[in-house]
């Protein structure tokens, strides 16, 4: 039951916390506490602005890294549970050469989001240039980047939550 919409994007959080949901939305809270924490919108709207978003991020705490070499909102991407965005690491061959494109798509509902939910999930696709899986050592590379990463993962699946069951909050 609890599995069930609305709540597909808390499966695996505890019962006392999807509880605490059920009775914010059965008061009808659930937009006002949003906007209570999130009242403002980034400004990172289009792609260009997004690839110099997240390449100051990865400058900042993954320059060794491999390069970022495209970063875009897509439209095709299904907001389902743990795919928030995507990275993509492909080899193009060039001539006789192979040159690795590092590519990172974030759904395009957070082209409209706050700032916290955004740098939450380009935070996440970045980590994923260390870590391939979702393990222990990923999430700490997460939280270095971003300490308040789990505090703003669970706000936006609230979030999303939001925008099944009333459509959007901001504009
Ligand atoms: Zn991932």
């Amino acid at each position: 039951m609890h599995n069930s919409p609305p709540f597909k994007y808390l499966v695996g959080y505890p019962t006392q916390t999807i509880a605490q949901l059920e009775q914010i939305i059965k008061d009808n809270r659930l937009g006002e506490l949003l906007l209570q924490k999130y009242p403002d919108t980034h400004r990172v709207r289009t792609d260009k602005q997004l690839y110099e978003y997240s390449t100051a991020l990865k400058n900042h705490y993954l320059s060794n890294a491999q390069p970022l070499n495209r970063v875009r909102y897509d439209s095709k991407i299904k907001v389902i549970q743990h795919a928030l965005g995507q990275h993509h690491y492909i080899n193009r061959v060039q001539g006789n050469k192979i040159k690795a494109v590092n590519e990172i798509k974030i759904a395009s509902l957070f082209r409209v989001a706050p700032e916290a939910f955004l740098r939450m999930i380009i935070v996440h696709e970045l980590a994923h240039f260390k870590e391939k899986e979702h393990n222990k050592s990923f999430y700490q590379l997460c939280r270095h980047m971003e300490p308040n990463y789990h505090q703003y993962e669970f706000d936006l699946r609230l979030y999303l939550t939001h925008l099944d069951l009333y459509g959007e909050l901001y504009s």
